[in-house]
Formats: structure tokens, C-alpha cells, sequence
């Protein structure tokens, strides 16, 4: 689960809690609408039809828009907790004299509605208590003082105490999600890097070549390189040596080339470089200073028979056209494979075979 996906959660989160709290409203302003007893009628008031309005039209609003996102529940619910406030004063003055728990009812109703929904929301829970409170501590006048204040502390202590402990498991959540999202990337980008030289892989290649694809329009250049007679080298040299060798021959052509160029461990002991936004010569200067560069390693390779008494490279080079990277790898391996027949330590063009010795009866196979 990315971050975002999590702040989307925690949205659907916000948007629950403040539908919730609007029924709720509604629901209690209703029931305070009923009458006071057998005799009596319905008991609205103004505050009771202004939070069933207010609470109504919200409602709708966000049932027809559920794409807009509002924050508003600080603001709602503290214009509900002084809306509940005067209904509260206004109801006190009928039923004082035949209900003396009105006060703590209508105290534990506003706690109820505040501790089911706004326990995540601790200014929007203090702003819609904190006027009936107040109200309702001065309507008493002191009579019910001990049971009032008890009410208003145990409620208050069990909303921070579960506020504090949901402050901790969200802050917990959080860390672990952005920590899953980053050993995702690390282990995205791992998976497309050679371990042994640190180049792209085939999967780094594909990747960066869809992008570059997509979004460079230039003329490319397929590059393909391979060590001459690295079988060679390994069975004398020992595979320990033979890696140390790749490695260094990696240095060398990633400093050769710029850094737009894709370099990548191909195969074994075989490179692909994708020169991009290059014109021919260029691209042949840049495969050239990789041969040179290789060869300037100086690795000692006494069994590059008839090349030279060091580690050298051959390799092909083709233009990518119309985004046909099977094409172009295909004729730059044909031109590696010709380079290699031409004595090793060498670079051809595929383009210039086309042109001039392609035809060439012993390039032929
Ligand atoms: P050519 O000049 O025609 O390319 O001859 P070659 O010997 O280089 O070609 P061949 O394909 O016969 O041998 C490739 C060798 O590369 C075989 C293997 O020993 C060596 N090799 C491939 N991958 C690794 C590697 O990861 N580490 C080491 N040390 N050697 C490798
Ligand atoms: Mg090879
Ligand atoms: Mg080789």
C-alpha cells in the first residue's frame, strides 16, 4: 500500500466520521422533538430545526458530490455544540421541574454522539462539548456539581486515553507503510541492477528503454560489446579474477560514455550500451573510447591469442530505427559476430557493412 493510498484511507476516514456525526445529529435533534409526555405535542425548537437543517442539507450535499472534499467537521461541529447549547437552555426552562436528570442526559447525549464519531478528531470533539458543557455546569447552578463533573472527567479521560492510543497506532501504521514503500523501491530498483558490476540488467534495460522510447524522439544507437577469449581468461585466471575483470571492464565503459547512456551487463561477458540522442559519428567515437578505454585497464591476458597481451572487447553498433530494438540488437550482434571474425579488438557499424562488405563473401556465413 503506497502513502497515498493511505492518506486516502485516512480521507474516507474523515468523510465517514463527519457523515456519521451529521446522522447522529439529526437523529437526536429528532428524538428531542418528541414530546415531553402523554399530553404534550411535539416540542421543536429553533436550535433542534436549525441542526435537522443544517445536518439535512450537509447530508444531501455530500451524498450528491461524494468526489468534493470538504473540511469542514471542526466547523460543523462546534456550531452543533452551540446549537445543542441553546437547545438545552431553551428545553431546560420546560422540563426543570418534573426532570431534574435532564441535565446529565442531554451532558451523556452530546458525549455519545462526540465519543462515536470525533474520537480521531480532538479539536472538533472539544469544540462540540465544550459549549454544552459550559451550559449545562451553569444551568445546574451547582446542584448536581459531584455527579456532572464526574460524568464530563470520565468521559474526558477515556477520550484521551483512546485518543492518545490511536495517535500511536496510526503513527505505528504510518511508519510501517512509507517503510514497505521504500524497501519496495529499493528492491524494484535492485531487481533491475547486475549485483556484480552494479549495472542494468536486462529487466533495468527494458525498463529504461520503454521511458526513453516514450519520451525521446532522437536517433539511438544499439551498441553491443563482448571480451575477447574471456573463456579463456577465466580457465587460466580463475573465476575469481574473471569476475574482477568484468568489473573493471564495466568501470571502463560506463566512464567512456555519458551519462544519458543506458549501460548494461547483457550476458556473461557481453555489455549493450544504448547510446542516446546521437548521431553516427558520434556514436562510433563513443564505442571507440569504450575499446580504448578497456584496453588502457591494461588487465593482462596472455591468452588473447593473436590480439593483444591484455583484456580487449569487440562489438557491433546499429541504429534503432522506427523503435525496433529486436532489429537493431540483431544486426548489431551480426556486426559483433563480423568483428570478432575480423581479428577481435574491433568495432563495426552495421550500417557501413550494409554499404560496403556485407556482400563480402567471407563476412558471410
Ligand atoms: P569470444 O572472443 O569469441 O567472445 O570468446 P569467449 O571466450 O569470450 O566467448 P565464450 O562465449 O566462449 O565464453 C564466454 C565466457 O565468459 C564463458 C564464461 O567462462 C565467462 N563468463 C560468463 N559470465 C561470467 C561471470 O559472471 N564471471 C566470470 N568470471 N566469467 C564469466
Ligand atoms: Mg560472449
Ligand atoms: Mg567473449
Amino acid at each position: 500500500m503506497k502513502l497515498q493510498t493511505y492518506e486516502a484511507l485516512l480521507h474516507s476516514k474523515y468523510r465517514l466520521a463527519l457523515l456519521l456525526f451529521l446522522f447522529l445529529n439529526t437523529a437526536t435533534s429528532l428524538f428531542f422533538m418528541l414530546p415531553l409526555g402523554k399530553a404534550s405535542s411535539l416540542s421543536w425548537s429553533i436550535p433542534t430545526l436549525l441542526i435537522t437543517f443544517f445536518s439535512l442539507i450537509l447530508l444531501s450535499w455530500y451524498f450528491l458530490k461524494p468526489k468534493v472534499e470538504l473540511p469542514i467537521l471542526t466547523v460543523t461541529a462546534f456550531i452543533m455544540g452551540l446549537l445543542w447549547a441553546w437547545q438545552i437552555a431553551w428545553r431546560f426552562s420546560l422540563v426543570f421541574y418534573y426532570d431534574g436528570s435532564f441535565l446529565l442526559i442531554s451532558l451523556i447525549s452530546i458525549f455519545f454522539i462526540s465519543a462515536l464519531t470525533l474520537s480521531d478528531y480532538f479539536v472538533a470533539f472539544c469544540l462540540h462539548t465544550a459549549p454544552v458543557t459550559l451550559t449545562v455546569l451553569a444551568l445546574d447552578d451547582g446542584e448536581h456539581l459531584l455527579v456532572l463533573l464526574s460524568t464530563i472527567a470520565l468521559t474526558l479521560i477515556g477520550f484521551t486515553l483512546q485518543h492518545m492510543m490511536r495517535r500511536r497506532s496510526d503513527r505505528f501504521t504510518r511508519r510501517l507503510v512509507s517503510q514497505l514503500y521504500e524497501e519496495k523501491e529499493t528492491y524494484s530498483d535492485l531487481s533491475m541492477l547486475d549485483p556484480l558490476t552494479g549495472l542494468y540488467n536486462r529487466r533495468g534495460l527494458k525498463n529504461r528503454l520503454e521511458n526513453i522510447l516514450e519520451n525521446h524522439a532522437g536517433s539511438h544507437f544499439v551498441l553491443l560489446l563482448d571480451i575477447d577469449h574471456f573463456k579463456a581468461y577465466n580457465d587460466n585466471y580463475g573465476h575469481a579474477m574473471g569476475d574482477q575483470a568484468l568489473a573493471r571492464v564495466s568501470v571502463a565503459i560506463r566512464d567512456a560514455v555519458r551519462s544519458r547512456d543506458i549501460v548494461t551487463r547483457y550476458g556473461g561477458e557481453e555489455f549493450l550500451v544504448l547510446l542516446t540522442n546521437v548521431n553516427a559519428s558520434i556514436a562510433m567515437k563513443l564505442a571507440e573510447r569504450i575499446r580504448q578505454y578497456v584496453l588502457d585497464l591494461e588487465i593482462p591476458h596472455r591468452f588473447n591469442e593473436r590480439v593483444s597481451t591484455h583484456v580487449t572487447v569487440s562489438a557491433g553498433i546499429a541504429a534503432l530505427y522506427e523503435d525496433d530494438f529486436d532489429q537493431a540488437l540483431a544486426n548489431a550482434d551480426r556486426a559483433l559476430y563480423l568483428a570478432k571474425n575480423r581479428g577481435r579488438n574491433t568495432i563495426l557499424a552495421y550500417e557501413d557493412l550494409l554499404h560496403s562488405e556485407l556482400s563480402h563473401p567471407a563476412d558471410v556465413i
